[in-house]
Formats: C-alpha cells, sequence, structure tokens
C-alpha cells in the first residue's frame, strides 16, 4: 500500500549508547507530536538494531530498519550479516542498492537482485535505491540510468513481491552536497519510476508504490519535495542525526 515514510539513513555514525539515546528522543517525539498516519524508520547501524528495535516496538508507525544485508543466509563470509540475522533483531526494513554501497563497495545490479531476494524471502522490506551521479544527469541519460537499476535491481520480483518493496530515488550529486533537487527535479523522476512501474506492474500496483526522495533533504524543503504528486516522503540522511530536524520532517505529514 502507497504509504508515507520518513526514512532516516544513520549511515556508519553514532556509536551504541549515542544510537540509543537519539533513538530515543525520536520515540519520544513521535509519541508526542505525530498525529498523522505517516511511517518512521531508522536505519542504524548494525549495533543498534537489536535495542532499538526493542524501542520502537510498542510506538505505532516506528520501525527499524537495516542499511545492508549479504545475499547469503549464513556462512563463511566473516564480517557479514544475513537477513535471517536482521530480521531477528526485530527490524523490518532493509535499505538495498545505496549509491554509496554501489560506488565504495562494488554493489552491482545482479548482486543487489539477489539481496533484494534474501531480503523478502526473510520478511524484510527492501528500501530499494536508485539516482544518477552527477555527469549521469549532465549527459541527459539519466531516465535510462534509473530505468536500468530498476529492471536489474527489482523488475525480476513477482507483482506480490513487488508490492512489498519502498523505492527511493536518491541523486548522486545530491547526497550529503547540500545540493537538493528541486523539487520539479525530483517531481520528474519520480513521475517516470511510476510510469516505469506501471509499464512493468500495471497502474494500480504503480499507485500503490511508495517513492522516496533522498538527498540533503532537510526541514527547510521537505514541505516543497514531499508536496509534489509522486513523492510519498524521504530517506533522511544527515538530518536525521539530529533528532529536532528529523521530527521536523517527519510531521510535515501531520
Ligand atoms: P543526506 O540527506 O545526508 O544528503 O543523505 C541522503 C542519503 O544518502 C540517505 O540515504
Amino acid at each position: 500500500m502507497r504509504k508515507n515514510i520518513v526514512a532516516g539513513n544513520w549511515k556508519m555514525n553514532l556509536d551504541y549508547e549515542k544510537g540509543l539515546s537519539l533513538f530515543s528522543e525520536i520515540v519520544n517525539m513521535v509519541k508526542d507530536e505525530v498525529v498523522g498516519e505517516q511511517e518512521v524508520i531508522v536505519c542504524s547501524p548494525a549495533i543498534h538494531l537489536y535495542s532499538i528495535s526493542k524501542l520502537a516496538a510498542p510506538v505505532a508507525h516506528v520501525h527499524v530498519g537495516a542499511q545492508n544485508i549479504h545475499q547469503a543466509e549464513s556462512g563463511a563470509y566473516t564480517g557479514e550479516i544475513s537477513a535471517p540475522q536482521v530480521k531477528s533483531t526485530g527490524a523490518s526494513y532493509v535499505i538495498l542498492g545505496h549509491s554509496e554501497r554501489r560506488a565504495y563497495f562494488g554493489e552491482t545490479d545482479t548482486l543487489l537482485a539477489e539481496k533484494v531476494d534474501a531480503a523478502l524471502k526473510h520478511g524484510l522490506s527492501p528500501i530499494f535505491c536508485i539516482g544518477e551521479t552527477k555527469e549521469e544527469r549532465e549527459g541527459g541519460n539519466f531516465f535510462e540510468v534509473i530505468k536500468t537499476q530498476l529492471a536489474g535491481g527489482v523488475f525480476h520480483l513477482s507483482a506480490e513481491e513487488f508490492t512489498k518493496v519502498v523505492l527511493a530515488y536518491e541523486p548522486v550529486w545530491a547526497i550529503g552536497t547540500g545540493l537538493t533537487a528541486s523539487p520539479e527535479q525530483a517531481q520528474e523522476v519520480h513521475a517516470f519510476i511510476r510510469s516505469a512501474v506501471a509499464e512493468k506492474y500495471g497502474e494500480e500496483i504503480a499507485d500503490n508504490t511508495t517513492i522516496l526522495y533522498g538527498g540533503s533533504a532537510n526541514p527547510g524543503n521537505a514541505r516543497d519535495l514531499f508536496s509534489q504528486k509522486d513523492i510519498d516522503g524521504g530517506l533522511i540522511g544527515g538530518a536525521s542525526l539530529k533528532s529536532r530536524d528529523f521530527l521536523e520532517i517527519v510531521k510535515v505529514f501531520n
């Protein structure tokens, strides 16, 4: 079902204590201040998952996600974490396809498709990220780039499986740069993504797909971005590390 979601991606920040304390602040603020139906997701480093899932459990609309999984269920993969392990912490989402994983860890569409399958098999909903680099935007072929990422990462799924996926458009040139896509630029790509989903799975599934925007979203620009027809919320990096900023973004949907 199409939902409004504000998801935080803490990336590789916060030690154990600081993560718990930020999450507790977020939960308390959500309880006091959120009156809408929006869903709040925090994607933390693996060390926090179990403890923050316990804190999230009693609070409606607050969920926890991981930032990566290995494609295998278990085995000799030193340093990796599997989908069933993440699921066992109480988390229900996992970010896959983030441009940092694609760029720094060489994750390809083929590998990502395997990770998406592993997530779904073990009851985790993928937050699947797609987006073009600065060069690809300037070269004008960004729609093609995005279509290829969708086709390679998630369009092998059955319609039923696909309904569990959340998409996130994250233009690489906007991540951590302070250069947000304008609401019109973002809407143009979101509409394109929805039409690509419609072409593959039909209008009804496309209408019900949640598509988030990520890339220098903050309390000052979130309202304009989220008011666009095809933007259903945000995947927030830097601003998710400050409870007040994050909550202001969540409250756009109050
Ligand atoms: P920033 O909000 O820090 O630009 O990061 C966006 C992002 O990568 C979320 O996944």
